[in-house]
């Protein structure tokens, strides 16, 4: 097999979106371990623009996105997972915004048949996000009050929805009108516009019958930390599961006392997917619920490659609902 030239995003050096270029790249047959893919879809993610900014440190250049989806057309050396042929869903690693791609062949998950390629890519990374802060940070069940930050968003959308369905109660904050809206119909029991209110931790609080929650899971970060620490029950856990306001700046661990010996964990996927057989089972069972209809997708944008930086753009802008791919 000889080298395959691919349409690819690439991040040029740090900064905004106006450092993302397309450009021809070569790509190499597939080595060791590898499979090649032709993408059809790939997600965009907020660890996009991490890594983009450098507050995940990078060398520059390099290929943007880590997930998507696609068929495989050739493998490389010692590959057993896949076969040619294979459609396949990955949420990581970084390298996957291009027409094709070598993909590590144990990060693949098999695309179920009846679901398409767009919707596998657009339920991966967030898809495996929500299912492992649901099942094992906090092992949400019937009863369980969590509070659901940015719950329009991609990650919030499937939280709301599973968080539901295993019998648990959702207080959902969103930035508008529309999007409170979309959470209270995903299922969440109260829905409250946090750029309107003043004392986040007290609304939360009446929303629940004056009782803290059980769970708060926090994507937002700097701006939200506060009032998720101040919304918990005794004992309850605070998930930040990432900082799309900014990073929390380092804190005091009496305030963990004070707020009544709770708890707070700062997960990242890769740990919950660290074997094949973990990564398997969550990326199968998501993928299994959106084929079945139990789980929906909203894809709330689609952008060719070379629109990425309007996408982005969109995205940290808090213009955007549900999910935005990108098509190569
Ligand atoms: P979203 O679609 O949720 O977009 C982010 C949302 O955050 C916005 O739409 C906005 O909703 C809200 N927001 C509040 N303040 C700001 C701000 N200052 N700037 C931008 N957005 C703001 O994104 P994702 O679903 O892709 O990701 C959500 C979070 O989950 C991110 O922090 C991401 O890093 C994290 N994540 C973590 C993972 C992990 O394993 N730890 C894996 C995947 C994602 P509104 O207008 O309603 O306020």
């Amino acid at each position: 097999m000889t080298d395959t030239t691919a349409t690819a995003l690439v991040c040029t050096k740090p900064g905004d979106s106006s450092v993302l270029e397309v450009q021809d790249v070569e790509v190499s047959p597939p080595g060791e371990g590898e499979a090649q893919v032709e993408v059809a879809a790939v997600g965009v993610n907020f660890i996009d623009v991490y890594q983009r900014q450098g507050v995940y440190p990078m060398e520059t250049p390099f290929v943007m996105c880590s997930e998507g989806a696609g068929t495989v057309r050739a493998v490389g050396e010692g590959v057993t997972d896949v076969a040619v042929g294979d459609r396949v869903a990955w949420a990581h690693p970084v390298g996957a915004g291009a027409t094709t791609a070598n993909r590590p062949a144990k990060d693949l998950v098999p695309v179920p048949d009846g679901l398409d390629l767009e919707t596998a890519a657009a339920a991966m990374l967030q898809g495996m996000t929500a299912h492992y802060l649901v099942n094992s940070t906090y092992a949400v069940g019937p009863g369980t009050v969590a509070l659901v930050h940015a719950a329009a968003g991609g990650v919030g959308q499937l939280l709301v929805q599973m968080i539901t369905a295993k019998g648990g109660k959702v207080i959902a904050t969103a930035g508008s009108e529309d999007k409170l809206e979309i959470a209270r119909r995903l299922g969440a029991v109260a829905a409250i516009n946090y750029r309107e209110t003043d004392d986040l931790a007290a609304a939360v609080r009446k929303a629940n019958g004056g009782n803290g929650v059980d769970v708060a899971y926090d994507g937002v970060g700097k701006a939200t930390f506060d009032a998720s620490l101040d919304s918990l029950r005794p004992r309850g856990m605070l998930v930040l599961f990432g900082g799309a306001s900014g990073q929390v700046p380092p804190f005091d661990l009496q305030r963990l006392n004070k707020a009544g010996s709770v708890y707070v964990t700062r997960p990242t996927l890769v740990n919950y997917t660290a074997t094949r057989e973990e990564l398997l089972e969550r990326g199968e069972s998501v993928l299994g619920d959106l084929a079945a209809g139990r789980l929906h997708i909203e894809i709330g944008g689609r952008y060719p490659l070379a629109e990425a930086a309007r996408a982005y753009d969109d995205l940290e802008s808090r213009r955007t609902t549900g999910k935005l791919l990108l098509i190569p």
